[in-house]
């Protein structure tokens, strides 16, 4: 495959894994209730659910396991962990959490310090828009257009708006905005990019107003890797060196280290230099997350986190992995497959509301090819669409998305090319039979984060 990079590794264990017959599939898909979440995994054949904790360590990885100290407080594995993450944010002080939305519910409620607050970000993550409302405030989204624009080729469509962001500052007032979330990549957006050029005039705005600037770096290494592709004047930086000046431009660093950590569970806070903010942070990371030098974690999960966080910022391994998402979207647009072009970091994000126009916003478009792409070949995606939004806290009603996605998300050093192409096939097959796709209803809705647990029917 010349146009693709090599892959960095080769395998040295394997998990066997299965296809089940079309007839249990379209049975086990009525038992989980029409909603991909609630399968089994046992009934799955290639996983595509989510990037996060499903990738494969390497034997540096597992052998670090063995070194965990599982004392309560100041295991030799934090000392480790903390030494590594020091090394490449430059930040001061550092805490884990047991995952991403560990670190959000101890930092976000510090941050709101009164009624009617907002957070702004290019797109908040589903659980970090969950944990701003339930501190009390309200999540704005303010990416640029292109994102919306999935065929053109724009090698950032991650980024800011930055008039935008402006206009709500001033419109919202600077005192009422409790931060300024740089969510790096935009995985909602298709695992999209943000450039250095537009993280620097978003940290220019926020400082001029006295905001503190949060990144949401769950994939800080990919986003890295893209700004050395497609960003004029970094090809000769390393992405250490680019990670190192992303961090420089803001204050608190929270990661969900299942995903650029290449763990399968863990997180990260990471506070610059406000020692009286880190103070609050770890009175209230006991009561939820656990001691500060552990968050929920074993001693072994931070000596996994501590290998991996280098592992991660390896430039072959960013290579294969951004040319894996690559080789994807490449077969599935020339079989015809609407999709955000060009691919980002993690995903493939199919442009379901072009294959079933058919299919109201509030009958799930991008769910309900999901579901057809499971019976198919037993392939498990996510929706990422107008069922992902959940309701407006206001007024109850389905909120729109702007684009209805399906998004399949790439595990970690976990599935090869031939993997790839089989999912590209299946896709394409139902893409072929498009017209057949009926939307869904809800049998059961819950409040809050509603996709994980939500049970359907097909509208006949
Ligand atoms: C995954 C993710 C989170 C939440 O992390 P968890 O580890 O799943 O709790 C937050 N923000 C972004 C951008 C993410 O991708």
């Amino acid at each position: 495959m010349p146009n693709y990079a090599r892959p960095p590794y080769r395998i040295k264990m394997v998990e066997p894994i299965s296809l089940i017959t079309k007839e249990e599939r379209i049975e086990r898909l009525k038992e989980a209730g029409y909603n991909p979440f609630r399968l089994k995994s046992e009934d799955v054949y290639i996983d595509l659910l989510t990037d996060s904790g499903t990738g494969a360590m390497s034997h540096f990885q597992w052998a670090a396991l063995m070194q965990g100290d599982e004392a309560y407080a100041g295991s030799r594995s934090f000392y480790r962990l903390e030494k590594v993450v020091k090394n490449i944010t430059g930040y001061k002080y550092i805490m884990p959490a047991h995952q991403g939305r560990g670190a959000e519910q101890v930092v976000i409620p510090e941050l709101v310090k009164k009624p009617n607050m907002y957070f702004i970000s290019n797109i908040h993550f589903d659980t970090t828009r969950a944990h701003v409302e339930i501190a009390g405030a309200r999540a704005i989204d303010c990416v640029v257009e292109e994102c919306f624009d999935t065929e053109t080729y724009y090698p950032f469509k991650g980024n800011f708006d930055v008039p935008k962001l402006i206009e709500i500052i001033n419109e919202k007032g600077a005192e009422n905005i409790a931060g300024i979330i740089l969510t790096i990549t935009n995985n909602s957006a298709g695992g999209q990019p943000v450039s250095m050029e537009n993280m620097k005039e978003v940290t220019m705005v926020a400082r001029a107003n006295r905001i503190p600037i949060l990144i949401d770096g769950a994939r800080y290494a990919e986003n890295s890797y893209f700004i050395k592709l497609r960003e004029d004047g970094y090809q000769n930086k390393s992405v250490r060196e680019i990670a190192r000046e992303t961090f420089d431009l803001a204050d608190i660093f929270l990661m969900s280290a299942k995903k650029d950590g290449l763990v399968n569970i863990g997180g990260l806070i990471a506070i610059k230099d406000d020692e009286d903010f880190f103070k609050q942070c770890q009175i209230n990371i006991v009561p939820k997350e656990g001691f500060p030098t552990y968050g929920g974690l074993a001693g072994r999960d931070m000596d996994a986190l501590a290998v991996g966080l280098e592992e991660a910022l390896d430039e072959s391994y960013l290579a294969y992995r951004i040319d894996e998402i690559r080789y994807l979207g490449d077969l599935l647009r020339a079989g015809g497959v609407p999709i955000q072009y060009p691919t980002g970091g993690h995903a493939v994000f199919v442009d379901c509301g072009k294959i079933v126009p058919h299919i109201p916003y509030d009958q799930f478009p991008a769910q309900a090819v999901s579901n057809a792409l499971y019976i198919e070949g037993g392939i498990r995606p996510v929706e990422i669409g107008s069922l992902l939004l959940g309701r407006d806290p206001d007024t109850k009603e389905n909120i729109k998305a702007d684009k209805e996605f399906m998004r399949l998300t790439i595990p970690r050093r976990t599935y090869t090319f031939e993997h790839l192409h089989y999912v590209a096939e299946c896709l394409i097959n139902v893409y072929n039979n498009r017209d057949k796709i009926k939307g869904l209803k809800f049998t059961y809705e819950s409040p809050i984060l509603r996709h994980f647990t939500a049970e359907f029917e097909p509208i006949e």
